[in-house]
């Protein structure tokens, strides 16, 4: 099918982008890397009046780490260039693990992070990770910038806090206070589908003791679920089998999945349990734990 008929800008910059959306009328999009806006759009579960494109604007394609370790990732950082990352491989091994299993490399090539938490699809790899790792979104719009920790940002399945003329320029992934552990696992049914479970998780350890942990949960529910009871369990200790247990019982238990055509919600929140205890498993201080079970 076709898009129903819309007005196409593309800006050389932030300000005039943000001016586009502020004058854009009712019904206003951002276009990133397009890989989840113009399926909608050809499919009509999307007929924005205004499609505003950022790939002109300068200075969106980054990402890096501050001096103090914080990571920033630009609007118009593509999935492909985290996946070949050597900063994410050296440093984040949570978002090291999720890079390469994002849906398939067509889509990696244009679809971007940021654009995959505006999206705040329920079944979107990026939005637990990102979690897990207690990241937060920065957006410009009219009256300034701000930060909303993505806990905050997303309100429900395809639904985020953004104002009609904001626009999320960076996701920033705050620095860790030890030495980063942890991982993601993706069930799918083939290569490049989307999670039917997916577990990030994301640690901070000093010596053999967890310090900070972070735990969250793909396609389980209507919406991203942070698994804090799961993550508290493990803080304060090492990861031993007890506490590794345990935080996988209450992972299980903070999963909300539905019996559909991918599995019965026993067989979710089984996987939920499995990748939980895998990943805790494998969790050595910045060596991903990756793999792609389908
Ligand atoms: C075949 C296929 C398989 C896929 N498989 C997976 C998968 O396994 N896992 C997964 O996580 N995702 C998957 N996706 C989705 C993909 O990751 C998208 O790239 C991502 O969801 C959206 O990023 P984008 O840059 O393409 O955003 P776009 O499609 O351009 O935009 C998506 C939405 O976010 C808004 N938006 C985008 N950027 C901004 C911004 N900077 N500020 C404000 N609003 C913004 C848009 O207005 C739109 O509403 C798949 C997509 C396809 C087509």
């Amino acid at each position: 099918m076709y898009p129903s008929r819309f007005r196409y800008e593309a800006p050389q910059s932030l300000d005039e982008a943000i001016g586009l959306l502020h004058d854009g009328g009712d019904y206003a999009k951002v276009l990133a890397g397009g890989q989840s806006l113009v399926p909608l759009m050809k499919l009509r579960f999307a007929s924005p009046d205004l499609i505003v494109d950022i790939n002109n604007v300068p200075g969106l394609d980054y990402h890096r780490a501050d001096a103090d370790g914080t990571l920033r990732v630009g609007a118009l950082c593509r999935h492909a260039d985290l996946e070949r990352s050597a900063l994410l491989k050296s440093s984040q091994p949570t978002m090291a693990a999720a890079a390469p299993v994002i849906a398939d490399p067509i889509v990696r090539n244009r679809g971007t992070l940021v654009g995959s938490l505006c999206h705040a699809d329920p079944q979107g790899d990026w939005a637990s990770v990102v979690m897990a790792l207690g990241g937060s979104i920065v957006a410009r719009g009219p009256g300034g910038r701000r930060t909303i920790p993505i806990a905050d940002f997303v309100t429900g399945p395809f639904q985020n806090v953004l104002d009609p003329d904001e626009i999320a320029v960076e996701a920033v992934i705050p620095p860790a206070q030890g030495t980063r552990a942890g991982g993601y696992l993706k069930l799918e049914r083939r290569v490049g589908d989307f999670a039917t479970v997916g577990v990030a998780v994301a640690l901070e350890t000093s010596g053999e003791t967890v310090t900070r942990a972070g735990i969250a949960l793909t396609g389980v529910g209507g919406s991203t679920i942070a698994a804090a009871a799961a993550a508290a369990a493990l803080v304060g200790g090492p990861l031993t089998a007890d506490r590794i247990g345990l935080a996988a019982d209450f992972a299980a238990e903070a999963a909300q999945p539905r019996t559909d055509h991918r599995g019965s919600a026993e067989y979710k929140r089984h996987m939920v349990r499995t990748f939980v205890t895998r990943i805790l498993g494998r969790a050595q201080p910045t060596e991903p734990a990756t793999e792609r079970a389908a």
